[in-house]
């Protein structure tokens, strides 16, 4: 492991006395298999071209002492979230007991402006024709699997991370496994210059890690083929 990024992470924990949720991605144990953004597309039906959490990665090295690293994405559930400050409509909020950043759906207008906001791209819009769903024309993005964990259940993506990469749970909660990595291991945040406070931590992520994920804010370098295929066959 090249030199790890000793910054100090986690700025807030919410409000005081209530649940404070986050994700733990330890890099060293991510294997690239993608089954968190297929679990995550089974459960949210998220079109062709978009994605709540994927999955970018980079070769670093000359043959044959190549390394491949990955580096899971999803929204940071910040605490000081841009997007829901720049929302002209209130449609996206904060909750308070938990930390999700959610979006509802009959309120948004789709102007994007969250989308520019967001520092992470962790944002897009979903298309004007679906299948299944009413749900068109508003703006999406990961919600920590809300539904799921207010059921006590885990995210989709961390039920299914066969590494054991991804790890979630309140982090104000002493005796839990985040609360636990985050006590026992240097963890990084991405962007922590934009003072957004994300509550998604990374154990192992080097710098390496975190210049090609400066790529990755890019929007149209966050899976550009399949955002491509996308924009030919639907029309936003
Ligand atoms: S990562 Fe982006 S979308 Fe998620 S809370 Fe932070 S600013 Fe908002
Ligand atoms: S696209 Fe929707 S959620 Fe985003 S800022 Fe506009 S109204 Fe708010």
């Amino acid at each position: 492991m090249s030199e790890e990024l000793r910054v100090s992470p986690i700025e807030t924990r919410g409000v005081a006395g209530k649940r404070r949720f986050a994700m733990v991605v330890d890099t060293r144990r991510c294997i690239g298999c993608m089954a968190c953004q297929v679990a995550c597309k089974a459960e949210y039906d998220t079109p062709l071209g978009v994605n709540r959490t994927w999955v970018p990665y980079k070769v670093s090295g000359k043959y044959p002492n190549v390394k491949k690293h990955f580096l899971p994405r999803l929204c940071n559930h910040c605490d000081d979230p841009p997007c829901v400050r720049n929302c002209p409509v209130e449609a996206t909020f904060k909750v308070e007991d938990g930390g999700f950043v959610l979006q509802r759906y009959e309120r948004c207008i789709g102007c994007r402006s969250c989308m520019a906001a967001c520092p992470y791209n962790a944002r897009f819009m979903l298309p004007s024709h679906r299948t299944y769903t009413p749900i068109t024309n508003v703006v999406d993005k990961c919600t920590f699997c809300f539904h799921r964990v207010t059921q006590n259940l885990v995210p989709a993506c961390v039920q299914t991370c066969i590494g054991r990469s991804r790890v979630f749970g309140d982090l104000n909660d002493p005796n839990s496994e985040v609360s636990y990595l985050v006590a026992n291991n240097p963890t990084q945040v991405l962007r922590p210059e934009q003072g957004t406070k994300p509550h998604v931590f990374y154990i192992g992520a080097d710098r390496s890690h975190t210049e090609f994920a400066r790529d990755a804010y890019r929007r149209l370098d966050v899976m550009e083929s399949e955002r491509a295929a996308f924009n030919k066959h639907f029309k936003i």
